[in-house]
C-alpha cells in the first residue's frame, strides 16, 4: 500500500489555505463542506499553522508554497500543496459523498485523471441515498448491539438488513417506514444462527477470475479457510478483518490432515460463523471439496459450493490452446497423474480424439509418458505444460510429448502446473511461452 487512508474530523477546525484564486477556492469549498472554518492567506507565516488541524497550498508562489510545507513537515501537520506530490504528506483523493458514508480514492498522485474516472464509475453504482442507509444504520446501532451480543450473527443480521426493505426504504428517503422496517426485522433477528460453510473456488488465482458470487462471500465471511499459497491475490478481495486460516496443502506437504480440516470447519460453523473454505480453481475437481462436503454433511451443516475456474480452463484460455476443436478433438478429460499410493495410472486414457488435461502430472512427466506410449499414444502428440496458467506469471512450455516429458521436469520454477495432451493442443494459437524443436 502506497498510502494509508484516514478521514479527518475536521469539524469545527480551522484549515489553512495558502493561495487564492479557482483552484484555492475549490479546495477550502470542499474543506467546508466537511465542516472546516477556512483560514485564506496569500503569504506564509508560521503563526498561521497555530490551531490548524490541515494546511493547503494552491495557486500561492514558490518560496510560500516551500516555506510552508516545510513547516507543516517539522509540526507532523498534514500538508496538500496541489499537483505538487514532493512537498505533500496529504493527498487529496476523489470524493464520493454519500454522508455520513464517504468513499476516497486515490492514485497516489500517479494518475489523478485515472482516479476520477474510477470515482466516477463509484458514484454511477453507489446509489444517493446510501447515506439515509448508514444514517438508518446509526440510529439503531445501539439496539442491534443490545439484541445481538454475538458478532457473527449481529453481522449476518446487518448484511441481510441492509440489502432488505428497510434500507429501499431509507434509500427513498421515508424514513419512518425505514425505521418500523428495521425495528421488525431486528425483533425476529436470529440471534445464534445455524453455522454454513461455503465451498468457493478461487480459480486459478487471478483476483478477476473469480465469480461474482465467490467475491460477495469473501466480502461477507466472518472466517476464510484456505490452502494453497498463490490465492494471496483472492485473499486480498476478502473482508479485510475477516479470520484467515490457512491449513496449507501442497504435495507431500500437508500442514494439517485433511480429518483436522474437517473438524475446524464443523467447529468454526456451530460458533456461528460464516465461513468460506477457499480452494484453488474448482472445489469439486481434485480439491477434496467432496469429502469436505460429506463430512458437513454427516455433522448435520449446511454447505453451498461455489464453483470456481478450473486450472485445465484457465491454463488452456492463458495459453490459447483449444481443449476441443471440431478437426481434433471431441472429448477432453481432467485426469490426476497422481495416485493416492503415489504411483502413476493412464490406463484407459489412450483415445482418439481427445484432449488430456492432466493436474498434478508433472514430477511424475516420464511415468506418464511411458504409460501413454505403451498403450498406443504416439510421442510425437503435440503437448504443452502451463505453469501458473492464467495469472499474470503464466509459463507456457510447448512441444511434442516426449520433448516436453524430457523438459518439462527441468523447465518448471515451482509453481503449480498442468500438463494438455492432445492433437487440439497443436492448434492453438501461440500466445508466447516456449517451443521445443519445430
Ligand atoms: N481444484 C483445483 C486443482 C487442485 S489439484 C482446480 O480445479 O484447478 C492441484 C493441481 O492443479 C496442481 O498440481 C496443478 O496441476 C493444477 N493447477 C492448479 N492451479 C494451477 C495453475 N494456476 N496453473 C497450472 N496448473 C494449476
Amino acid at each position: 500500500m502506497l498510502h494509508f487512508p484516514v478521514f479527518l474530523d475536521l469539524q469545527g477546525r480551522v484549515a489553512l489555505v495558502l493561495g487564492t484564486g479557482e483552484v484555492a477556492e475549490r479546495k477550502a469549498a470542499l474543506l467546508r463542506q466537511a465542516g472546516a472554518e477556512i483560514r485564506f492567506a496569500e503569504r506564509f507565516a508560521p503563526a498561521l499553522l497555530e490551531g490548524c488541524a490541515i494546511a493547503i497550498g494552491a495557486d500561492a508562489a514558490e518560496p510560500e508554497l516551500q516555506a510552508l510545507a516545510a513547516a507543516c513537515r517539522a509540526r507532523g501537520l498534514p500538508v496538500n500543496v496541489v499537483d505538487r506530490p514532493a512537498l505533500c504528506t496529504a493527498l487529496m483523493p476523489a470524493i464520493i459523498d454519500r454522508a455520513p458514508m464517504t468513499i476516497a480514492v486515490s492514485s497516489g498522485g500517479a494518475a489523478p485523471v485515472l482516479a476520477r474516472q474510477v470515482r466516477q464509475r463509484i458514484e454511477a453504482a453507489v446509489p444517493l441515498g446510501l447515506g439515509r442507509v448508514a444514517a438508518m444504520a446509526e440510529r439503531f446501532k445501539a439496539a442491534v448491539r443490545r439484541r445481538l451480543p454475538d458478532l457473527a450473527a449481529r453481522r449476518r443480521f446487518l448484511d441481510a438488513a441492509l440489502a432488505g426493505p428497510a434500507a429501499d426504504l431509507a434509500m427513498a428517503g421515508r424514513e419512518a417506514e425505514a425505521d418500523a422496517a428495521f425495528a421488525a426485522a431486528l425483533d425476529g433477528a436470529e440471534t445464534r444462527p445455524p453455522g454454513l460453510v461455503h465451498l468457493v473456488g478461487a480459480g486459478p488465482g487471478a483476483g478477476d477470475l473469480l465469480t461474482l458470487r465467490a467475491l460477495r462471500l469473501l466480502g461477507e465471511a466472518d472466517v476464510i479457510v484456505h490452502d494453497r499459497l498463490g490465492t494471496e491475490e483472492v485473499l486480498e478481495l476478502a473482508r479485510r478483518d475477516a479470520e484467515r486460516i490457512f491449513v496449507g496443502k501442497a504435495r507431500a506437504n500437508h500442514c494439517m490432515k485433511q480429518e483436522e480440516i474437517n473438524a475446524l470447519l464443523i467447529r468454526l460453523a456451530r460458533e456461528g460463523k460464516r465461513v468460506v473454505r477457499l480452494k484453488g480453481g474448482d472445489p469439486l475437481i481434485f480439491g477434496r471439496g467432496g469429502e469436505e462436503a460429506e463430512a458437513l454433511a454427516a455433522a448435520g451443516i449446511a454447505c453451498e459450493v461455489v464453483p470456481g475456474v478450473t486450472a485445465a480452463l484457465a491454463c488452456a484460455a492463458g495459453a490459447g490452446i483449444p481443449l476441443t476443436h471440431r478437426e481434433a478433438a471431441r472429448a477432453v478429460t481432467f485426469v490426476t497423474g497422481h495416485r493416492r499410493d503415489g504411483g502413476v495410472d493412464v490406463s484407459g486414457l489412450v483415445r482418439p480424439g481427445q484432449t488430456l488435461a492432466i493436474y498434478m502430472g508433472i514430477a511424475m512427466l516420464p511415468a506418464i509418458r511411458d504409460g501413454l506410449v505403451a498403450d498406443g499414444l504416439d510421442p510425437a502428440t503435440p503437448a504443452a505444460v502451463i505453469e501458473r496458467g492464467g495469472t499474470a506469471r503464466q509459463r507456457v512450455l510447448r512441444g511434442t510429448l516426449a520433448e516436453i516429458a524430457a523438459a518439462a521436469p527441468g523447465w518448471v520454477e515451482g509453481g503449480p502446473a498442468l500438463l494438455l495432451i492432445g492433437a487440439a493442443v497443436g492448434r492453438g494459437a501461440d500466445r508466447g511461452g516456449a517451443a521445443l524443436a519445430a
